[in-house]
């Protein structure tokens, strides 16, 4: 396999698919850089080595091409900001026009396409279809977009000598940009910096981890966990259980949780989890207690009571004291460190502490010489609100892609570049 650092970029024309997909405010300003900021290291990598940079990306799911609110326009001067140079914009991923621009780069310039998913084509999944549509017409619609694919990919490739994929958030999707692009590169494909980062984090977690390992999986729902949780059961020593899926646990074994989120249907799994991770000697954390509220709101009223015996017209919002500082003093014993989910509903800042005192504790850890890893959407804003992303080890940039790899899955963006 080809890497970066090895490809001699002189003369060429780089074509990099980034993950600008960055939240705008009603002003179409980027409330978040992240995304762009992680993407710089590739980008600079390849002009520093006298070639050009073509840069493709999704910005939201737009529905029809044109669709000024996901315009990458939008974010062209915080990616010229962030880079230091000049970006030539092409309002169109497609068309004759942005074929010239490519053609026409010279080395050290940054070319920004517009809008992938302006095109079906971008997922090759169709679009417009009435409600109503039969299976016979959905499956010919599916045809057609597949078919203009080919030719999509083709362009999109006939811009560059070689192809970066730097876009690990949409690495699990098989699209355009994101995989199927590299089939005509096969001799200059590779990984960028964001790619190479966080396939080395999640390997060097789930491959070698120091021990002892805890994976603290918090979040809303069992129901939305459970495969990461199971494959997870593979490989760590402690499992941290937390959020809202407490209550489900709760239930299973019998308790009374009031108005708190619980899946009745889930007690089978959760028991199931229970007894699996008794059977491999798994330590369970489960908070004891818990922040309860009358409300969801940051002017609720607010009490603490055992995560098991919750009264009626009360639900469990955050962790309570007792179970902050086992948590705490559990992560403080642990070498490898893996966050996903909230421990609360972190977006109310009165239900945040819980969350707040388990990414601390992380960041004690973690200076202690505790390797940690915080991914999945959540717990990403999460470390981000209380200011210690610099604090722990590595942040993924992957929600659904991060939890896919972590299950054992293929992702089709990674598979199209080792291939
Ligand atoms: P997930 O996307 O599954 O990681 O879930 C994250 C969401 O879980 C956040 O929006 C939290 O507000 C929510 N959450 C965490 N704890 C609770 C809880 N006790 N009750 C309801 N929602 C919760």
């Amino acid at each position: 396999m080809i890497s970066i650092d090895n490809y001699n970029f002189n003369g060429k024309r780089a074509i990099i698919r980034v993950d600008f997909n960055v939240p705008l405010n009603d002003r179409f300003e980027v409330t978040d850089d992240t995304r762009i900021r992680a993407a710089i290291p590739t980008i600079k990598k390849v002009l520093a080595g006298g070639g050009s940079v073509i840069l493709m990306s999704h910005l939201g799911r737009p529905k029809k091409n044109n669709d000024e609110k996901f315009s990458l326009k939008h974010i062209v001067s915080a990616v010229e900001a962030l880079l230091g140079c000049k970006v030539i914009f092409a309002g169109d991923c497609m068309g004759e026009k942005a074929a010239e621009l490519a053609a026409s780069l010279k080395p050290g310039e940054v070319l920004l396409l517009e809008n992938l998913r302006f095109y079906a084509e971008e997922e090759g999944k169709p679009r417009g279809l009435a409600d109503d549509a039969t299976e016979e017409e959905k499956a010919e619609a599916k045809k057609a977009v597949k078919a203009s694919q080919k030719e999509f990919v083709k362009k999109l490739a006939s811009y560059a000598d070689c192809y970066i994929n730097d876009a690990f958030g949409t690495a699990h999707r098989a699209h355009a940009s994101t995989a199927l692009i590299a089939d005509y590169f096969p001799h200059d494909k590779m990984f960028g910096y964001v790619m190479e980062g966080e396939l080395k984090a999640i390997d060097g977690v789930m491959l070698s981890p120091k021990r002892p390992f805890v994976a603290i999986i918090g979040g809303s729902k069992v129901s939305t966990k459970i495969t990461i949780i199971e494959k997870l059961m593979e490989k760590v020593d402690s499992l941290i259980l937390g959020g809202g899926m407490t209550y489900t646990f709760m239930g299973a074994m019998g308790g009374k949780v009031g108005n708190s989120i619980c899946e009745p249907d889930q007690f089978p799994t959760a028991m199931a989890i229970l007894e699996k991770a008794k059977a491999k000697g798994i330590k369970v954390l489960l908070a004891e207690d818990a922040l309860i509220a009358d409300a969801f709101s940051q002017d609720a009223n607010t009490s603490e009571a055992p995560s098991n015996d919750i009264p009626d017209g009360w639900e469990g919002v955050d962790i309570g004291e007792k179970a902050k500082k086992a948590f705490r003093e559990h992560i403080l014993s642990c070498k490898t460190i893996l966050w996903n989910g909230p421990v609360g509903v972190f977006e109310i800042d009165k239900f945040a502490t819980g969350s707040k005192a388990v990414a601390e504790a992380i960041a004690e850890a973690t200076a202690q010489g505790a390797y940690s890893l915080i991914g999945g959407g959540d717990s990403v804003a999460c470390i981000n609100k209380f200011g210690l992303a610099d604090k722990v080890s590595y942040v993924s940039t992957g929600g659904g892609a991060l939890l896919e790899y972590m299950e054992g899955k293929e992702l089709p963006g990674v598979a199209s570049i080792k291939k």
